[in-house]
């Protein structure tokens, strides 16, 4: 009986590796296949494909071409951009598009490779960041000085990106260039008093209070924008785990300074945010889960939490409730 299902295991196995081998063959394929753009005046009279990666581009994109566009993000709710790799599927969404927008700065690490093959067939694919002042970035020192990707954590670099679709749209779709102008001037506009409000708000904290410790470190920017102190367990990419050392530093940092609340977020599991917490209470000082941050993907669909603009209220507001 054992046999048996040692056998059906083998060829469950062995099939999987067949289709992810032909996977592998259809990803290279189609994503270097030549690509003749459509030209701008067909793709006037029709609606404009666009393929973004994480939820908070594809909300840029649907905010600057509202009407006009049909917007399809590959990753939806809780998925880590870090760790995400590819379908078949996906490729096909992309090859499929007018248009793709990307994070950039290896926000999304094991997808590089594909939008250089995109790339290359001379398909529209363009990194969001590609256009930010590079001293507005911030860099990594653990991880060769690369930049750190999680720009939409301070609203004023995050219009930047608004600005490089806006910029995009308008090369393919020059006919309704005063509807995409109209468009991003209100949804920047929005943006403006949304950085005005995070501001606002995390102010209110005390100064001493104000240290916001997440799983992964993602909050660099937001950090630097909103005036707190950051502090994460893992790296800037989730793909390096923490150690016990790091752990055990930061729960001595946290009771030593009787820090409130440490917090968990959606797209990384809880389980070291919980280490964390654990080894604070071995020290003597009650430390509380602060509640849920929407850090590199937002909120499901039809939620406030499901657009930039309510993702980053949600922050401030629980950052805020936990901490004062
Ligand atoms: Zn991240």
């Amino acid at each position: 009986m054992k046999n048996n299902i040692l056998v059906v295991k083998k060829q469950h196995w062995s099939r999987r590796q067949v289709l992810m081998g032909l996977a592998g063959v259809v990803l290279s394929g189609c994503a270097s296949s030549l690509y003749t753009p459509t030209d701008p005046a067909t793709l006037a009279k029709r609606k404009i494909n666009v393929t973004t990666t994480v939820g908070m581009i594809a909300d840029i994109a649907k905010n600057v071409g509202r009407d006009r566009v049909n917007v399809t993000a590959l990753m939806g709710p809780g998925v880590d951009p870090h760790l995400y790799k590819p379908s078949a599927r996906d490729v096909n969404k992309l090859t499929s598009a007018d248009v793709i927008f990307y994070g950039g700065l290896h926000l999304e690490g094991r997808m590089v490779d594909l939008f250089e093959k995109i790339s290359k067939s001379g398909r529209p694919a363009f990194a969001v960041t590609a256009d930010i002042d590079p001293q507005r970035l911030r860099t990594l020192e653990e991880e060769n000085d690369e930049h750190d990707p999680h720009v939409w954590f301070d609203v004023t670099l995050w219009m930047e990106a608004v600005k490089k679709i806006h910029k995009e749209l308008l090369v393919l779709d020059p006919e309704h260039s005063a509807y995409y102008t109209q468009n991003v001037a209100d949804y920047l506009q929005a943006l403006a008093a949304l950085h005005e409000y995070a501001k606002t708000q995390l102010a209110s904290i005390p100064k001493a209070a104000r240290v916001l410790v997440t799983a992964h470190d993602a909050f660099g920017y937001f950090g630097a924008a909103y005036d707190i102190e950051v502090k994460a367990i893992q790296g800037s990419s989730t793909a390096t785990e923490a150690g016990a050392k790091d752990v055990q530093d930061l729960a001595k940092y946290l009771a030593a300074n009787q820090i409130k609340a440490i917090f968990v977020e959606s797209s990384v599991p809880q389980a070291t945010v919980e280490a964390v917490q654990k080894a604070v209470r071995a020290r003597g000082w009650e430390i509380a889960l602060g509640g849920e941050l929407f850090s590199d993907a937002m909120g499901d669909d039809g939620t406030p939490e499901g657009t930039y603009i309510g993702m980053v209220k949600h922050n401030v507001d629980v950052i805020v409730k936990a901490l004062k």
